[in-house]
Parts: C-alpha cells; sequence; structure tokens
C-alpha cells in the first residue's frame, strides 16, 4: 500500500474527482452558463475598474460594497445576513463542515444536485437521497419516510431542481420545512429562470436558509455564491468562512455587474425565451421526450442510445452533459443548456442529422 492510501480517508480515496471535460473550441451547451457577453460600454467599464485595483492588497474581508449592492439589486431586507462564498459550492460545503457533528446526515432528493452527495462525503455526514416521484415533484409519503427514519440535520431542495429543471411543489415544500428537524437549505441557484422565489416566506421559517449564486444568471467566472439568513444561524457559519474567500476581481466585477442588472435580467429573459422555442422545437422528434423546465436548462430523455446521441453531438462540435450514466431515471438521459438562438439551431440540426 502506497503512503498516500495509507493515510488517506478511505471514503476520499474511493471518491473520484468532480469530472469536468477539458475545453475546448465547443459550442458548449453542457455547464449552465449564460451564453451572452457583456454589452462593450459596461465592458468599458470594467476594463476601467480593473486598472483602479490594488491586487498587492488582501480584498475587502467583509465584502462590504458587494453585499450592499446584492441586497439592492436583489431586494434582500435588513432582516437577514448575507455569507457569501467562493460559488454557492464553497457555502454547501461551509453549512456541512457547521453541522457535521459525529453521525449526523444530509438528506436530499434525486436525481438532485451531484455536491450535496459529495460535500457529504468530504465533511464525513451520512448522506440520504430519497427519489422523486411522479413528474420529477416531491415523493412526499417518501421523503416523510425518510425524516422520520434519518432526522437529517440537514435537508438540500434545489428549486428550481437540477437536474430535471422543474420547481418543486410548494405546498410539499412548505410541509417539509414544517416536519424538518434540522436546517433546510432552498437552493435558487435557477432563481433568475424562474418566475419563483422563497425569499418572501424565509422570515416565517426559522429552520430555512435561501442559497443563490451569480453563475448561472452569467457571472460563472467569479465564483460567487451568496446564502440569506437569519443571523442566529450565518453567524455560526460565518466562523468556518475561510477569510478572504472574495478576491478583489471578484468583488470589483459582481459590483459593477449588479449595478447593471437589468442587462443580467434582459440576458435572462432571452434565456427564457429561447428554452421555450427549443422545447418546442424539439417536439418534430417523436423519439425525445423533453421535459418542461423553469431554468435554463432542459432534460431529454431520449428512447435510443443516449451516449451515441452525446458523441454524435460532439463529432459536430456540440457538448452536452449526458447523464445516462448516473442509471436509475437518467438512464438514456442528456442535459442540454440553452445557447443563444443560432447555438440551439446548430443543436437541431445536429439532432436532425443523428439515426436513433
Ligand atoms: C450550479 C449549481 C450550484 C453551484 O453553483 P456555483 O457555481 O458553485 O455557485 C448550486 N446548486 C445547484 C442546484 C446548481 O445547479
Amino acid at each position: 500500500m502506497s503512503r498516500a492510501e495509507s493515510l488517506l480517508r478511505p471514503e476520499i480515496a474511493a471518491l473520484s474527482a468532480y469530472h469536468v471535460p477539458p475545453k475546448r473550441d465547443l459550442i458548449k451547451l453542457d455547464a449552465m452558463e449564460n451564453p451572452y457577453d457583456w454589452p462593450s460600454e459596461m465592458m468599458y467599464e470594467w476594463q476601467s475598474r480593473v486598472a483602479g485595483l490594488a491586487v498587492n492588497r488582501y480584498p475587502d474581508a467583509a465584502s462590504g460594497e458587494l453585499k450592499d449592492a446584492l441586497r439592492e439589486a436583489m431586494g434582500i431586507g435588513d432582516e437577514y445576513s448575507l455569507l457569501l462564498g467562493n460559488g454557492s459550492d464553497e457555502i454547501i460545503q461551509i453549512i456541512a463542515m457547521a453541522l457535521a457533528r459525529p453521525g449526523a446526515t444530509i438528506l436530499a432528493p434525486e436525481p438532485g444536485f451531484v455536491m450535496y452527495q459529495m460535500i457529504a462525503t468530504f465533511t464525513g455526514m451520512n448522506y440520504v437521497g430519497v427519489p422523486l416521484g411522479d413528474n420529477f415533484d416531491l415523493d412526499m409519503p417518501a421523503m416523510r419516510a425518510a425524516i422520520e427514519a434519518h432526522q437529517p440535520a440537514l435537508i438540500f431542495l434545489a428549486c428550481p431542481n437540477n437536474p430535471t429543471g422543474n420547481l418543486f411543489d410548494q405546498s410539499a415544500v412548505a410541509e417539509i420545512l414544517d416536519i424538518a428537524p434540522g436546517l433546510v437549505v432552498i437552493d435558487e441557484a435557477y432563481q433568475p429562470f424562474a418566475n419563483y422565489t422563497f425569499l418572501p416566506k424565509l422570515s416565517d421559517c426559522p429552520n430555512a436558509v435561501l442559497m443563490r449564486t451569480v453563475s448561472k444568471m452569467g457571472l460563472a467566472g467569479l465564483r460567487l455564491g451568496y446564502l440569506i439568513g437569519a443571523p442566529c444561524w450565518l453567524h455560526q457559519f460565518e466562523k468556518l468562512r475561510l477569510p478572504y474567500n472574495i478576491n478583489v476581481l471578484t468583488q470589483a466585477a459582481a459590483v459593477l455587474a449588479l449595478r447593471h442588472k437589468a442587462v443580467l435580467d434582459e440576458q435572462a429573459a432571452q434565456i427564457c425565451r429561447a428554452r421555450e422555442q427549443l422545447n418546442a422545437d424539439l417536439q418534430i422528434f417523436e423519439w425525445i421526450h423533453s421535459y418542461p423546465s423553469a431554468a435554463n436548462f432542459i432534460l431529454l430523455r431520449i428512447d435510443g442510445d443516449a451516449d451515441q446521441l452525446h458523441a454524435h453531438l460532439l463529432n459536430d462540435g456540440i457538448l452536452v452533459k449526458n447523464l445516462s450514466g448516473a442509471g436509475g431515471v437518467l438512464s438514456h438521459c442528456l442535459r442540454i443548456t440553452v445557447g443563444t438562438d443560432t447555438h440551439n439551431q446548430q443543436l437541431l440540426d445536429s439532432i436532425a442529422r443523428f439515426r436513433p
């Protein structure tokens, strides 16, 4: 046995790292990125801001200006605290570290966001995945039974859910908040495309916090997530945040982008229009079932070999996410991010050339 193998925690040795395909010159429809650039005036403004930044100095540890800009742009009231993470992935990790008492459990519906389970493993927590029911909605008898049996310290509910794209029924979410013995994280990574937010109900739910990210709304390269919640929770989580986790460039770029939130909102609206168009256009392929989506991606189930369609698209220079390896309800499934009209058309043309 190598020294690494003998020293490593066995559950870490057994993991495979989160796979990101190498960057190539492809039409990227795999990672829920916003395909649009900033308008040139905004780009010029950014370039002049960058020139004035002191990268020899540590960033503002409290990210004060950025938090003010987030409160203003997102309508977050003073009754809430904010916690910032290097992506919301880091926030998931901070919350898990805080709640990882021996034997503590994370529970989440499945299929769901893979980082919940990975971070449970990183932090030594148990993980319980509860299969979704019909139409990928919460299976409440199964959720009730699992919550009762496992008494999870932490439940994640992604609204809309990734990779299924749907919003869960809100009365089911309300019941989970009611019966949960621990903390419930409402993950609104796709809120900009959903026409819905839990935010107005947050103050009625002392055991809930609301997590968001700027990634899917057009700032994935900045790595910035934020948690909204009661000070009693966030004050504790703040202790686990590494100092200076939000760098100088991210703070400055996010402040600037949030001051131009109308640009990001218009891009999100454009993506929503393109999503509906793409979903309508996909109906001509009777061997594809496309699910309705409240996010910036569409889940497809192929009546045929999803691996082959994935490879065919790649051969045409289009990268989508192949989920079929996950098995279960995701067998034969691909997830496509909504792109520009041109890219969506190229996707449709490429699909039309495929023989299932
Ligand atoms: C993408 C995603 C995140 C993580 O986003 P960051 O880029 O780390 O901020 C969190 N939750 C869900 C459901 C996601 O799909």
